[in-house]
Formats: C-alpha cells, sequence, structure tokens
C-alpha cells in the first residue's frame, strides 16, 4: 500500500533499526520503546488487522510468532517476554498494517492496561 508507514519500511522508503528478515516477515526496532526490548515483528504483504487476515494468511502469521520466539533467544531476554496484537482502534491499534509486538526485558502485569 503506497500510504502505509510499514510498507514503506518493508519497501525501505522509510528508515528503521531492522532486526530480521525473511521471505513473509521483517521485524524491527520500535520507536518509542514500551520496554527495554520492544520489536515489532510484520508481514512483508499489507495486511490491515488481525481482524482482516484471511485463511491463506496463516502461514505468514504463524511466521511471525516464530520469527519473535528466535529474535527473543537471539536478544537474550530472560524472564519471559510478551507478545501482543493489537487488534482495531479500542484495542490501541494505530498502525494498520499487522504488527507483531515483542516485549522483553522486565516484569509484566496481568490484565494488561
Ligand atoms: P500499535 O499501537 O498500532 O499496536 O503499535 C504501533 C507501534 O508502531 C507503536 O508501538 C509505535 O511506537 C510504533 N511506530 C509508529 N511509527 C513508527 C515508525 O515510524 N517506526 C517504528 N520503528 N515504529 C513506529
Ligand atoms: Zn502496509
Amino acid at each position: 500500500m503506497d500510504d502505509c508507514l510499514f510498507c514503506r519500511i518493508v519497501r525501505r522508503e522509510s528508515p528503521a533499526r531492522l532486526v530480521k528478515e525473511d521471505d513473509l516477515a521483517l521485524a524491527f526496532r520500535d520507536t518509542n520503546p514500551q520496554a527495554p526490548t520492544h520489536i515489532l515483528i510484520i508481514p512483508k504483504a499489507h495486511i490491515q488487522s488481525i481482524d482482516a487476515a484471511r485463511p491463506e494468511d496463516e502461514p505468514v502469521l504463524g511466521r511471525l510468532l516464530l520469527m519473535a520466539q528466535v529474535i527473543a533467544r537471539e536478544e537474550g531476554i530472560v524472564g519471559g517476554y510478551r507478545l501482543v496484537f493489537n487488534n482495531g482502534r479500542g484495542a490501541g491499534q494505530t498502525v494498520f498494517h499487522i504488527h507483531l509486538h515483542l516485549l522483553g526485558g522486565r516484569p509484566f502485569r496481568w490484565p494488561p492496561g
């Protein structure tokens, strides 16, 4: 999508601190980190939200989770980590290109705010 911030990062038209990339997914550091490690993992193809995902998106959605697992190990996160998809404005989604938040390096409370 031409006007999507995260599509522009995929196309290298906007800068980002890249962490990992494969054929389906891209990971980069969040510019406003909410934890010592805060990385966003996105599909390279534009999908607006989890709610907009289709059955054929299943492989890429799985890839996001497994890329998070690998990055968490590589980042040396100890004591657990939090994985979050904000879905829709009411849940705090502000960028409408699916992104998995990987947060680590501090304790997390439940329920989330
Ligand atoms: P959301 O609120 O949609 O779940 O998360 C969007 C995330 O994208 C936020 O954590 C925000 O800090 C991050 N973000 C917004 N703009 C940029 C940007 O230009 N670059 C990077 N790396 N992260 C961004
Ligand atoms: Zn996009």
